[in-house]
């Protein structure tokens, strides 16, 4: 039978917090620190990693958990813990990250109601470990967890909450001048935008706010609102269009139709659900 995650290239890397800053209403950074990290693949964008939460208040981990351990091999000493000795684990997005200075920011949307993950990272104090599943750079294969992959388009549609926010920053920086972005924002506080700050300028940006709808909600409108007006255009240049749409899961399969009713072709179009509507029972 084939080991799941045998070829992946992320390890563990044991960092701590070495400071937090409140980036805005919404957002908390904490910036990891850590002498693995000099390891720590920068390819940004919106580079998916995994964090794993301390199970019990001091703050430590079960000892089959530790720095450099290979994803296939973590995640079997993961299932093997008893579930009361499971971190919590969740996907988070790397994408500031300074091998040189041992460090990864991780820009956690504090949201309501909190759930482990938020819960954990308003309450982390300097010093505080957390065990970051995370691209190894000495294993190659730099595309591993990287969903941006726009081709060669100059046309991109980018839709996103703020719990992608970060991996918008990510998308932003990385684009050719030749890029034309339309980038799509579903908020709650219009003061949370100052995460991707001066990077918005060059681009069209429509900000939408919740204001007491179901989050996704005013994202899924707001793209169809988007695709009457440029859906059609999109569609004809083929390779030269790329769409990125990531909220809550259940609102993607909306978003997928609403793109393909304007005769754009799927395989043009990323949807990821980056948070699920309803709790979680189990601990990933
Ligand atoms: C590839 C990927 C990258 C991601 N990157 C980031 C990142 O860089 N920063 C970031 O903040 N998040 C990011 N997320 C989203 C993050 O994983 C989720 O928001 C996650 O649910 C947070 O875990 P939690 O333990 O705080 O809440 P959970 O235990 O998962 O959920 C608890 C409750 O909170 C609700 N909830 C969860 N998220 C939200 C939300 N955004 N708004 C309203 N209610 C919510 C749930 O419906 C549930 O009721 C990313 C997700 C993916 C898949």
């Amino acid at each position: 039978m084939p080991v799941p995650f045998l070829h992946s290239p992320n390890i563990l890397f044991d960092t701590v917090v070495d400071r937090t800053e409140r980036l805005s209403p919404g957002f908390l950074r904490l910036t990891l620190a850590g002498a693995s990290l000099a390891d720590f693949a920068p390819y940004e964008r919106d580079q998916r990693i995994k964090v794993l939460l301390p199970p019990g208040d001091d703050g430590a981990y079960p000892e089959g958990l530790h720095d450099g351990l290979p994803e296939h091999a973590w995640r079997r000493a993961w299932r093997a813990l008893p579930p009361a000795d499971r971190p919590v684990m969740r996907s988070y997005t790397a994408h500031r990250v300074r091998p040189a200075q041992q460090e990864v920011d991780l820009d956690v949307f504090i949201h309501e109601p909190a759930g482990p993950a938020s819960r954990w990272a308003l309450g982390a104090r300097v010093g505080d470990r957390l065990l970051v599943s995370g691209p190894d750079i000495r294993r190659g294969d730099p595309t591993h967890g990287v969903q941006w992959a726009p081709g060669t388009a100059t046309t991109v549609l980018i839709a996103a909450d703020e719990t992608a926010f970060p991996a918008v920053h990510g998308i932003l920086r990385s684009l050719d001048e030749d890029v034309r972005a339309h980038v799509l924002l579903e908020l709650g506080d219009p003061a949370d935008t100052a995460l991707l700050g001066p990077l918005l300028e060059r681009h069209t940006v429509e900000v939408h706010e919740r204001a007491g709808q179901a989050g996704g909600d005013a994202l899924v409108a707001g793209v169809e609102q988007w695709l009457r007006t440029h859906g059609s255009s999109a569609a004809t240049l083929g390779t030269g269009f790329a769409a990125w749409l990531v909220t809550e899961s259940t609102r993607i399969p909306l978003l997928r139709a609403a793109t393909t009713d304007h005769g754009i072709d799927p395989e043009r179009v990323h949807g990821q659900g980056y948070w699920n509507a309803r709790p979680r029972a189990t601990s990933e």
